[in-house]
């Protein structure tokens, strides 16, 4: 046989190869093998018919959870579920997702950022240089492709965030920021204060929706104010996402909740920042408990949550609704006067938080006409895969990883998951087996000497670290 699988008849939305159109798709040893009309079935061992459908290129979440610290293994059935290919965990630890990846993984790929956590793998928030030096040097080591800062839960002081940032960027390790220090909250000055802790280095500031919730001023003057910043910065990378609710640690000591974040929502919900203020916002009904049942994240609520939180001993993620809606749409859609989107790509913040929304909610926006499908496919697959470096990925050219997400437009679902020619979903039913990791080349030894399945990313190339004149990024625009 000549080819591995042939996809016939499907509509094939590839902007990177400025393809939109309804052609045969061709697959050999885990590559694309060939694009185009009429290729004859005989030629293939797996024909699929998938007239009336959609293939893209797999979908590449920017930002989930899968550790047993946040998140949860489950997290990988339920990204393989709605059609994720590949993700990136935004804070490990790495060592969990080592851990359950070969055992869970349900043939997803996955990279990881270590985060910094004062107190846990930091000896405070005010770590020296070298004290960072050695820690980056040893996540990538590990395995891990750069570091998470996860100011706007455990700040560090501005001098200790600014000399990560300088220190990542000068190793070209990938650099991403939740904002916030011990001067700032998660929320519009947080932001403002990332941008200037930046100058003209590379940064991901993470999930920009959460910026904009009207702690400062009206949640539209703060996007706007948002917007302009990232206009004109022009080295910040960036994600929003499409889900109500956010996801924070419901994890007390002493009585109150220790992530910032946790206390900021109940202020905003009108409950006092205190372990029974937790207590009494999940019994109302306004922060959900995230649960395993049967292999997967659930969200609870009322006394039957506030019990099961309680049985934790609070450890457990807690989601709170205040991603306002306007906020959503215009972070996920809004563009500059070049037609270039203002927010890079679209996240969840999901995997094991049970908000995996992006083909539900995007295929929303693209039936509502506010999003092409050409955007869509931008925003959750080319852009996450230029964002790190994932030059074999987001797109659909001969010689390129065949990772492809099926669509069906009618039912705004994910259909079926293909990774590197290996289908790992169909209508919800996973067929993948362990999951592979990438990793760089710093990491390489390690990963390997732990059995783990690898592929190799080169930051270099990673969209964050780039020339942004330079054509792989034009394309697009
Ligand atoms: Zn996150």
């Amino acid at each position: 046989m000549i080819y591995d699988l042939l996809l016939k008849g499907a509509r094939v939305v590839d902007p990177h190869n400025n393809m939109d159109k309804i052609t045969d798709l061709a697959i050999k040893s885990g590559r694309i093998a060939q694009v185009k009309s009429e290729i004859n079935p005989a030629q293939a061992s797996k024909v699929f018919d998938l007239s009336g459908k959609i293939i893209m290129p797999g979908i590449i979440d920017p930002h989930v959870h899968l550790s047993s610290w946040i998140g949860g293994s489950a997290g990988y059935r339920m990204m393989a579920k709605v059609g994720v290919i590949t993700a990136v965990d935004f804070a490990g630890p790495l060592e969990d997702i080592i851990n359950s990846i070969n055992v869970e993984g349900v043939g997803l790929n996955v990279a990881v950022l270590e985060a910094f956590r004062p107190g846990i793998n930091l000896s405070s928030n005010n770590p020296s240089s070298e004290e960072i030096e050695k820690f980056i040097q040893q996540v990538l080591k590990n395995g891990a492709i750069g570091i998470k800062i996860l100011g706007g839960h455990y700040p560090l002081t501005p001098e200790a965030t600014d000399k990560i940032i300088e220190i990542a960027n000068n190793r070209r390790a990938y650099i991403a920021f939740h904002v916030g220090t011990t001067n700032s909250k998660s929320d519009l000055n947080g932001f403002k204060e990332a941008i200037a802790l930046a100058r003209d280095k590379a940064l991901h500031i993470a999930h920009i929706n959460s910026y904009c919730r009207g702690l400062i001023g009206n949640p539209l003057d703060e996007l706007k104010e948002v917007f302009s910043l990232l206009e004109e910065k022009d080295k910040i990378v960036s994600a929003s996402y499409l889900s109500p609710i956010n996801g924070t640690s419901g994890k007390c000591t002493g009585y109150k909740p220790e992530s910032n974040v946790t206390n900021n929502c109940l202020r905003m919900g009108q409950y006092p920042p205190t372990e029974e203020g937790l207590y009494q916002a999940i019994k109302d009904g306004f922060a959900r408990v995230s649960v395993n049942v049967n292999k997967e994240n659930i969200l609870l609520t009322g006394i039957k949550g506030a019990q099961y939180w309680r049985e934790a001993n609070t450890d457990l993620t807690v989601c709170f609704p205040v991603n306002l809606p306007q906020v959503q749409f215009l972070c996920a859609t809004s563009k500059d006067q070049y037609g270039k989107f203002l927010v890079d790509a679209l996240c969840t913040d999901g995997g094991g938080i049970p908000r995996n929304v992006t083909v539900e909610k995007g295929l929303l926006l693209v039936k509502l006409g506010a999003m092409s499908l050409v955007d869509f496919v931008i925003k959750s697959s080319l852009k996450p895969a230029q964002i790190f470096g994932m030059i074999n990925k987001g797109h659909l050219g001969e010689g390129v990883d065949a990772d492809i997400t099926v669509l069906d437009l009618e039912r705004g679902k994910a259909i079926m998951g293909i990774n590197k020619g290996k289908i790992i979903m169909i209508e919800g039913l996973l067929l993948g087996e362990r999951g592979r990791l990438l990793t760089t080349k710093e990491g390489e030894k390690e990963i390997k000497s732990r059995g783990i399945v690898y592929d190799l990313l080169d930051l270099r190339k990673s969209l964050l670290f780039r020339e942004r004149v330079k054509r792989f990024y034009q394309k697009i625009n």
